[in-house]
């Protein structure tokens, strides 16, 4: 298979392991900078061009793309898309996944349970917002947040409001959310690779820090999925359009609540905390999707 790897940062971990994994597996693979492609609409056919010359034939490509340049990358998917090189996460996939609101809406339609979740507009509608998430403490997201950047757990009612209005007048859209106390700052990460969930942890945050991100200084353990949880990972990956996703969800008393879908999961933590390959996987599934099952046998 050649196999293109759509990604900013050339020498990070993740990037870094998938295209070791894939030359392990005798594949050949190529690390693309995303920013360096040209749309080429200008053609009878769709195309792409890579630093300034028309790009050569792949087989698949495995985009990673990061959260500032969602607009261009997910357009360089569309058209590999386009041109039918297969891609595990398609362009609406992405982009159905990195805003919390779009994608809560779709998962609530296709009965995944999430944490309870209002979002208005108006200074008039927040309090009741607030009640109908059952009230303080509450959490305040901001919609395109990572790494539990602007995740704000208001202990009461006037703060909530308080802070709703404030990022409101920035002109920033926020989700209001139940606060689910009995995670206890812990919540798991399952990696799904196609059908099943490859690799999982639980995070747990340091200290009084209710948001277990490992960017906030959570730690990280490997944890044995029970069946719930997996089956609900892999149901919202694929409701998504994703193939290779990173399902955050919260242990509530009442099973799995889905906080998000991450179309770029990072794999060092999870590879450190389980000893898995989880690049690997990833490798393979996609090999296997685009009609080069046998490779990685032969290589072996
Ligand atoms: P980000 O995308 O920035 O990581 P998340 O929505 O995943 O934001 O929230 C960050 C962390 O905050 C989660 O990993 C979890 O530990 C905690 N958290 C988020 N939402 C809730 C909630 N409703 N109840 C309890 N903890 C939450």
């Amino acid at each position: 298979m050649k196999l293109a790897i759509l990604s900013r940062s050339l020498r990070a971990y993740s990037t870094q392991r998938l295209r070791t994994a894939a030359l392990e597996r005798g594949h050949q693979v190529k690390v693309l900078d995303t920013l360096r492609f040209g749309i080429d609409l200008a053609g009878p056919e769709p195309d792409l061009h890579f630093r300034g010359r028309p790009l050569s034939a792949y087989d698949a490509v495995l985009p990673r793309i990061g959260a500032s340049v969602t607009y261009f990358g997910t357009a360089v998917v569309r058209q590999f898309e386009q041109m039918d090189v297969y891609t595990p996460n398609t362009a609406n996939g992405i982009m159905n996944s990195r805003d919390k609101l779009r994608a809560s809406q779709i998962l609530l339609r296709h009965e995944i349970a999430m944490p309870a979740t209002v979002f208005v507009r108006n200074r008039d509608e927040i309090p009741h917002a607030i009640e109908m998430v059952g009230g303080a403490p509450v959490v305040i997201k901001l919609l395109e947040g990572t790494q539990g950047i602007g995740v704000i757990l208001a202990p009461e009612m006037k703060v909530a409001e308080a802070i709703v209005e404030t990022l409101h007048g920035t002109n920033q859209h926020v989700l209001i959310q139940s606060f689910v106390k009995e995670s206890k700052g812990t919540d798991i990460r399952a990696l799904v690779v196609g059908d099943r969930v490859v690799a999982a942890m639980r995070r747990r945050a340091s200290g009084d820090e209710f948001r277990s991100n490992v960017h906030r200084g959570g730690t990280v353990e490997a944890v044995e999925l029970e069946p719930e949880f997996a089956d609900v990972a892999v149901r919202s990956a694929h409701i998504m359009g994703l193939r290779v996703a990173g399902v955050d969800m919260l242990e509530s008393e009442d099973g799995p609540l889905v906080m998000e879908v991450n179309s770029s999961p990072g794999l060092q933590g999870i590879e450190t905390a389980t000893k898995l390959d989880v690049a690997g996987a990833i490798v393979d599934y996609i090999a296997d999707q685009s009609g080069f099952p046998d490779i990685d046998v032969r290589q072996r």
